[in-house]
């Protein structure tokens, strides 16, 4: 638990307060000014990066929570919600070191998987969408935490797969 949701939590069992707020950091290079702010549930985003003085170089990418389990967004135009405890811009000299390629299966996913499981073949099984292999895997034990694709040479960015991966397996049961 980070410290803000711990007091979140402390506040609702000793008063009974819902979450109204929460810190969001604001980072990142393309940023103007970057810094920790409160902010209210249901703010929109652009408001968000108004308010911490706008970008001072068009974003390559906006990613909203941390650079291991964040998504990337396409508009600014979205809220802020419970999770959303960062907003990260980054600059096309950022993005630029971390094209793509395929897996080369090196098998550095496996290593640090902390729930000791298979990245790279829950992505392969993800992608084309074998329920059965996911399940036999345990795709649902993954627990988003963004080390496989912190640690991938490749760029895969297996948790965005593994994620599309279990939001299908739901659906589908
Ligand atoms: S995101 Fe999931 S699959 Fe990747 S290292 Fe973390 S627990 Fe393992
Ligand atoms: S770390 Fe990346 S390149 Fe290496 S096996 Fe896993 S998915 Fe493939």
């Amino acid at each position: 638990m980070n410290i803000d949701t711990c007091a979140a939590i402390a506040r609702a069992v000793t008063t009974g307060m819902p979450l109204l707020s929460r810190i969001v950091t604001v980072t990142g290079r393309a940023f103007a000014r970057t810094g920790n702010f409160r902010v209210r549930i249901g703010t929109p985003v652009k408001d968000v990066v108004a308010y911490a003085g706008g970008f001072a170089e068009t974003p390559e990418k906006v990613i909203l929570g941390g650079p291991m389990m964040g998504a990337a967004i396409h508009t600014l135009d979205v809220p802020v919600i419970k999770g959303t405890g960062a907003i990260l811009a980054l600059t096309g000299a950022d993005i630029g070191a971390l094209r793509r390629t395929n897996c080369i299966r090196c098998g550095k996913c496996v290593q640090v998987c902390p729930m000791r499981l298979l990245p790279a073949r829950l992505v392969r099984y993800s992608e084309r969408f074998d329920a059965a292999r996911l399940e036999k895997l345990h795709v649902m034990e993954c627990i988003e935490c963004g080390a496989c694709s912190y640690i991938c040479p490749a760029r895969k960015d297996p948790l965005q797969s593994i994620r599309i991966g279990k939001q299908r397996l739901r659906k589908a049961k």
